[in-house]
């Protein structure tokens, strides 16, 4: 069947008071940019507390659903008939042939739920009810009515034209991207990271990203693995900046003059200090990681505290509950997971201690980061000043 119109149904934001407004704007604005990308005309719009898309003219009626389901906000994607001949006779017609076409197994128990927003319409809804729940078991005697529990619930909505749909798609769920400030992600080329943006960009946080490259140890292939994952985020989230820093000379002057056991914590501190000074650049409030507690040495409780003492803003870690099984069931659903399996290394072994500190001291830290007070300032003011921006979409 093919459908011209979508009822778009959304969640959390009915529970908003006066500006829900700019949320259903916001869930818009996602919309169209989603739509974007499928070929065809679409027109997404609000009336009475409701939003709409309509199709005009060839489109593919799963692209558009497949497009819609990754937009975050959306409870419900209902396509449905959009009739303007009021007529109940019409109705009825229409109705018969729907039933007919969206389901050719008439096996099925069903219940008609109409509704009539225009009140001066002639027929009553409990009259629109019976009378069409009659005309489909007369029509197709293979059915029947179940009013607790039916397979089919029918809608039939009077408005200004009448909407008939009995299909709900599971949308994504979450809030509209744009609504809730914005973040900075720490993304590498792993299972976690690309997991950890799409989770944070669900509660409708837009996503700035940077990804620390260490060329020749890291190669060409792993940054444009960090940008292929980039732009699957960005299916969900939209756009993503994707600041490259180049880290090889910080990294090689950490591991000349600090304890091999604490590199890989000390470098994780000056990976957060960089991402926070980015992200205060573009407006982001909060930074965002993939760790999740004693994952690996640098994610214990002890190791985490250590990481997290260098940054002022928020630091969100949505996986930090989660077992590897757990994120990678999500990263699979997401479409990220097979790009993230790719061989390619996103940090060079030469990097990783054989015995890293597990629960590093932070006095300890704080006195091996000494002997870097020569030239790390300056280094890392250069790795901002000469970050690679590259736009993932
Ligand atoms: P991931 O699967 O996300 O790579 P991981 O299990 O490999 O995570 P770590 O390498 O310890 O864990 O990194 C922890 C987090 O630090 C990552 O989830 C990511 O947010 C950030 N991170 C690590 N390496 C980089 C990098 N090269 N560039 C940007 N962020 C990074
Ligand atoms: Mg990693």
């Amino acid at each position: 069947m093919v459908y011209q119109s979508f009822l778009i149904k959304y969640a959390e934001i009915g529970t908003k008071g006066k500006n829900r407004y700019l949320f259903e704007d916001a869930l818009i604005k996602q919309i169209k940019n989603a739509l974007k990308k499928v070929e065809g005309r679409f027109l997404a719009s609000k009336e009475s507390g409701r939003i709409y898309v309509q199709a005009e003219g060839e489109y593919d009626c799963d692209e558009v659903i497949e497009a819609l389901q990754r937009v975050f906000g959306i409870a419900w994607i209902c396509p449905m008939l959009q009739i303007e001949n009021k007529d109940f006779e019409n109705i009825k017609q229409v109705v018969l042939d729907y039933i007919d076409q969206e389901y050719p197994d008439k096996h099925f128990t069903f219940k008609v739920d109409s509704r009539r927003a225009d009140k001066n319409y002639p027929v009553h809804s409990e009259d629109m009810n019976r009378q069409l729940g009659e005309m489909i078991l007369n029509a197709y005697p293979e059915t029947s009515v179940d009013v607790h529990n039916p397979q089919v619930l029918l809608k039939v909505e009077v408005r200004k034209v009448v909407n008939i749909y009995s299909r709900m798609i599971p949308g994504p769920g979450g809030m509209p991207v744009g609504t809730n400030g914005k973040a900075m992600l720490l993304l590498s080329g792993g299972i976690d990271s690309p997991v950890a943006g799409w989770m944070i960009a669900k509660r409708g946080v837009k996503i700035d990203a940077v990804y620390f490259h260490a060329p020749p140890y890291t190669s060409d292939r792993a940054k444009q693995k960090v940008i292929d994952l980039a732009k699957l985020v960005a299916r969900y989230s939209g756009p993503i900046p994707l600041h490259i820093i180049n880290f090889t000379d910080i990294q090689l002057y950490i591991y000349e003059q600090c304890p091999h056991e604490e590199l890989t914590i000390i470098m994780r501190r000056y990976m957060m200090k960089i991402a926070e000074e980015i992200g205060k650049k573009t407006d982001c409030l909060a930074l965002i990681t993939g760790e999740s507690i004693g994952q690996v040495a640098s994610q214990t409780v002890q190791s985490l505290a250590a990481t997290n003492e260098v940054c002022t803003v928020p630091v969100f870690r949505p996986l930090i509950g989660f077992d590897k099984q757990e994120i990678v069931d999500i990263s699979q659903k997401i479409g990220t997971f097979e790009t993230s399996i790719q061989p390619y290394e996103d940090c060079c072994t030469i990097f990783v201690a054989k015995h890293p500190v597990i629960k590093p001291n932070l006095n300890m830290i704080h006195k091996s980061e000494l002997a870097l007070n020569e030239k790390i300032d300056e280094m890392v003011k250069t790795a901002i000043e000469t970050a690679e921006l590259v736009w993932c979409d």
